[in-house]
């Protein structure tokens, strides 16, 4: 069963203030969009999608922090932008749309209402009952009359759809109609609909305040964590090195039962520090012939899915080499890139550096190459 998210955030968001749209402001140390992103990444959606407004491509892909979302320009209504939306997101068995304007999404609300679809709905999404009294007002505020509550609840997204129910509904709306949402479409349609129990975290960002507001409740169930790694490995004979998964040619090689990636090896275990889960001996070890001659980029990939299982989100990365020779300098944007593409972070939340220990110890005399790392992460209270 395929799953594919459709993100809209094609709106200008003018009442939340800030000097651009609400989606591409930071919200607890990344932009808003980075958030539903993520969630719907982590909880396994194979494809996603991002609804933008025209002209904003390079401000989106910066926000959205991950290389593997794609981007289409909406329309001039929501309901245009899910159309076109829609279209790119292709033939997949459920189709998530969600509002950018909602970044208090989580992978387990993902799987929430997948699971609702799969159980035979056509359509499901979060709502929350109403605790305030209901009044109906004319345009100066005055009471006209009152609105009996029992009944009515306050329906949020993601909205999930079987993938055929909703691109039939949209192609059997008339060109020129525009509805409040997607459920709207799916009901038009004749489609059955289950509502499942939304969150407060899932509230719409409008006014400048909410802000705040999202960040404690957030911050409520959310802590950060983390994690340090040291790892070193004796030189011998050979012509090159791989630290951070990039060959740098040199006169000596590293001796290790894989492939003696120092660099990554200590990023693994920070990794695992920051989850509690051990070190990288226990998780491969070096009695195990499957491990020989391996390519570390299988052990930073097994850490950071560790890390999605635990409903956790990589933050930032930072690797220190420690080494007189090889220089780490020219080497160093590449390592950064490509410790970057195996995690899914954006380049600026992944910091390669290097150091001597002025020919002091081990690594001064050339007998080894150590490095060490921290990897932050946030995770589940
Ligand atoms: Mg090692």
């Amino acid at each position: 069963m395929s799953v594919g998210a459709l993100i809209v955030a094609a709106g200008t968001g003018e009442r939340a203030g800030g000097g651009c749209p609400k989606q591409y402001q930071p919200l607890a140390g990344q932009p808003v969009l980075a958030w539903s992103v993520e969630a719907f990444a982590v909880a396994g959606a194979e494809r996603i999608v991002v609804a933008i407004a025209p002209g904003s491509a390079e401000m989106a892909r910066e926000a959205a922090g991950r290389t593997d979302v794609m981007f289409v320009e909406g329309g001039a209504t929501r309901t245009a932008s899910v159309r076109t939306g829609l279209a790119a997101l292709g033939d997949v068995d459920v189709v998530l749309i969600h509002d950018a304007a909602r970044p208090g999404l989580t992978p387990a609300m993902v799987a929430a209402l997948v699971q609702a679809v799969n159980a035979g709905s056509d359509g499901a999404a979060p709502a929350l009952q109403i605790s305030d009294s209901l009044r109906r007002v004319d345009a100066a505020n005055h009471m006209v009359g009152e609105v009996e509550r029992s009944g009515l609840v306050r329906v949020q997204t993601p909205q999930a759809f079987r993938g055929a129910v909703i691109r039939d509904a949209y192609a059997a709306l008339s060109p020129d109609t525009t509805v409040s949402d997607d459920l709207a479409v799916a009901r038009a349609a004749g489609a059955n609909i289950q509502l499942i129990p939304g969150h407060e975290r899932l509230m719409k960002l409008t006014y400048a305040e909410d802000f705040a507001v999202l960040e404690r409740l957030m911050d409520a169930v959310n802590v950060t964590c983390v994690g340090s790694g040291f790892d070193a490995h004796r030189f011998g004979a050979g012509n090159h090195v791989t630290l951070c998964g990039v060959r740098i040619p040199h006169d000596r090689g590293l001796l290790g039962h894989s492939d003696a990636d120092a660099a990554w090896h200590a990023l693994v275990d920070a990794i695992l520090g920051a989850l509690g889960e051990g070190d990288i001996g226990a998780h491969f070890p070096p009695s195990d012939p499957q491990w020989k001659g391996a390519d570390s980029e299988t052990f930073l990939r097994h850490a950071a899915q560790l890390a999605r299982n635990a409903g956790a989100t990589l933050q930032h990365v930072d690797i220190t080499l420690i080494c007189e020779r090889p220089k780490i300098g020219p080497h160093r944007e590449a390592m950064r890139a490509r410790t970057a593409e195996v995690l899914g972070l954006p380049l600026p939340r992944v910091s390669v550096k290097a150091t001597t220990t002025e020919q002091m110890g081990f690594t001064g005399r050339g007998e080894g190459l150590a490095a060490q790392a921290t990897a932050t992460l946030s995770r589940p209270a």
